[in-house]
């Protein structure tokens, strides 16, 4: 059995002291490969860095909606340089998150926007962070249909809204929330997508999964959330595992990655 965490912040700084274990606890829970996600410049530098000190690492750069006002010719030419390393196997995250608002949503459309235009011409997969920002995400991707895809990552909407985004050619992208006792909406989500376009994660250290919460979240708990999705769909755990990890090999083209 192997499984891929499709979303981790192993450069949070909540892990600097334990990352080697914390990976090591990964592989020995059957989690054979992660991709490190960054948010900023020093966070996408510091995951590609990591992606090459640690086995089973892959790196994500891009610049979050929450530092949308660090978006500016000279940052985008920085994430663009990370993307010729061959570690960096995402664009990403980047979105809209209405939810807190850190920056201004006129920033963040610019800077989603501005992202999404490079994208388009690297021809990498994007990993999408959505916050209650759904019908501004919807409108904004279908405008790159057909030459931008990747995953909605922590999927966090209705089954409908999820119909959309699987007709733009994205993945769906499942959370430890999928085990909280008040997760009807994500239920019927797990219900309503085929499996052939979930992806699983942690969004580590983020979003810890029950039985843990109240601890740290770290990728060995994306079991959890696989387990779980078995349990919803009614499938064996083998089969969540198998498929799951597939799609993240097409995905983010995993194949000739160390796992
Ligand atoms: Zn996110
Ligand atoms: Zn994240």
């Amino acid at each position: 059995m192997s499984l891929i965490d499709s979303h981790v912040h192993l450069n949070d700084r909540r892990f600097q002291d334990d990352i080697g274990a914390v990976i090591n606890s990964a592989h020995k829970a059957g989690v054979s490969h992660m991709i490190n996600v960054g948010s900023n410049i020093a966070t996408s530098k510091l995951a590609v860095k990591q992606s090459h000190q640690f086995k089973g690492l892959s790196a994500a750069v891009g610049i979050h909606p929450h530092h949308a006002d660090t978006y500016n010719r000279k940052s985008i030419k920085e994430i663009e340089a990370l993307l010729s390393d061959k570690k960096v196997v995402a664009w990403g995250e980047i979105g809209l998150d209405y939810h807190y608002d850190f920056s201004p949503r006129q920033q963040q459309m610019k800077a989603f926007t501005g992202q999404l235009e490079l994208i388009a011409r690297h021809k990498v997969p994007v990993i999408i962070h959505n916050r209650e920002s759904h019908r501004d995400m919807l409108r904004t991707l279908t405008d790159w249909k057909g030459s931008i895809t990747g995953v909605m990552h922590c999927y966090s909407g209705s089954a409908e809204m999820a119909r959309s985004f699987l007709d733009l050619g994205y993945y769906i992208s499942i959370a430890g929330p999928v085990t909280f006792k008040n997760a009807r909406k994500l239920l019927d989500v797990v219900k309503y997508v085929p499996l052939e376009s979930l992806l699983i994660e942690t969004d580590c250290p983020y979003l810890t999964p029950v039985p843990y919460r109240g601890k740290r979240n770290e990728p060995a708990y994306v079991v959890e959330t696989a387990r779980k999705i078995a349990e919803i769909k009614g499938l064996d755990f083998e089969t969540v595992a198998r498929q799951t990890t597939e799609n993240a090999i097409k995905l983010f083209k995993l194949g000739k990655i160390d796992a």
